[in-house]
């Protein structure tokens, strides 16, 4: 336990300062005003880019590494790129993710009461999965160091290392664990999802899957294809658990199985490593809607819980665990009410939700 957690807030670009601004003020009246979370804005992004040159300034680097926890609102703006053609806007996001080495991609797919999801006969309680994504080697690793030839030929490596999978795996299981099992019948089961019978590399991560899985006797275990894993995620979600895989099939396969529980809006993640945590939300900066007010901020709210969690249960503080959980019920209770933004077919704007999820946060303390 600590008295004071450092929280290094990046707005970012688009819709990000209005989702994570909705977010911190959600933890500060959890926490309240005079409470054990210092947050210190900094900045980094495609808007900074455009203004100063630089993505992501070395002080933003430093108090992001000295920070206890970092939290993110959104980056990018379409056709901002950095000399070396890069995405100024994902500059922060990667870097953070390869050089703190936050190899865990934590996210939670559950479908509320009171957002209609998209699939048919499907309800609140149906869809409670977590898709465990790598996020520190696969198909993204190698990023930058693409080959293209004489323009005619252009390369990617996919990268699968014993150790980067053995972690990866083992994070799955303790999550398996810690959760209720699948919504389908309770069981806690872990879901290997690759692509071994084309590429070495998912065999690889499918072999080394079964290695760990003998250490977890008590979980269940399965092997689905990646393009298997499109179909089942839409006509049978409540079978899932913990699902995990490879970064780039992550990436795909959260935005879909974000699609059936209400869209990008609702979708948080975090991202883990050994010693720190990142967390925003799983969409970007969605430039199309930035400014209007009507950004949904659930996902960044949610995200911010996990970030409680996860200090609460580093240092062992009850106070940040309670308010992690006090936070996803309000949002529940805010949802199943009809608190919803345009994005799930409601009307309220992003500071609508932020005030009510705040004064109910105060309220049913
Ligand atoms: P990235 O490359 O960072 O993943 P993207 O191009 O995939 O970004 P997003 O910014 O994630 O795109 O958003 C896709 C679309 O989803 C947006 O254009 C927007 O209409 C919608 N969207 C995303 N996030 C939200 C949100 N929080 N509230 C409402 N709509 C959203
Ligand atoms: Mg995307």
């Amino acid at each position: 336990m600590k008295d004071v957690y450092e929280i290094a807030v990046v707005h970012g670009d688009g819709i990000g300062p209005e989702v994570c601004g909705a977010a911190v003020e959600v933890v500060r009246a959890a926490l309240g005003s005079d409470g054990p979370l210092r947050f210190t804005e900094y900045p980094a992004g495609a808007e900074h880019f455009m203004r100063t040159g630089d993505s992501f300034p070395a002080s933003t680097f430093q108090a992001c590494r000295d920070a206890d926890a970092i939290l993110h609102g959104a980056g990018g703006i379409p056709g901002v790129v950095r000399a070396d053609g890069t995405e100024a806007g994902l500059d922060f996001t990667l870097r953070l993710r390869f050089e703190l080495d936050l190899y865990a991609n934590i996210r939670p797919v559950r479908l509320f009461k009171g957002v209609t999801s998209p699939l048919r006969g499907v309800g609140a309680g149906d869809i409670d999965y977590i898709i465990l994504r790598e996020n520190s080697e696969g198909l993204y690793a190698a990023r930058g160091a693409g080959a293209l030839l004489r323009g005619e030929v252009a390369v990617d490596t996919l990268v699968q290392t014993r150790k980067g999978i053995e972690r990866i795996v083992r994070k799955g299981f303790e999550l398996a664990r810690q959760s209720k099992g699948a919504p389908e019948d309770g069981v806690r089961r872990v879901t290997c999802c690759d692509k071994a019978n084309v590429l070495r590399s998912y065999a690889f991560f499918r072999a080394v899957f079964d290695e760990v899985a003998a250490d977890y006797p008590d979980v269940a275990t399965e092997h689905v294809l990646v393009d298997a894993m499109a179909m089942h995620l839409v006509l049978r979600p409540a079978h899932f658990n913990v699902i995990v895989t490879e970064n780039m099939f992550g990436d795909i396969l959260s935005d879909l199985a974000a699609a059936t529980v209400g869209g990008m809006g609702m979708a948080p993640s975090a991202e883990i490593g050994e010693a720190k945590g990142f967390f925003q939300a799983a969409h970007g900066s969605a430039p199309d809607i930035a400014g209007k007010g009507i950004a949904n901020p659930y996902g960044t709210i949610l995200s911010a819980a996990a970030m409680l969690e996860w200090l609460g249960h580093k240092h062992e503080d009850e106070r940040l665990s309670r308010a992690a959980d006090h936070i996803r019920s309000v949002t529940e209770a805010c949802l199943a009410d009809g608190l919803l933004s345009a994005d799930l077919k409601g009307t309220a704007s992003t500071h609508q939700i932020r005030d009510a999820v705040c004064e109910r946060v105060m309220r049913d303390h």
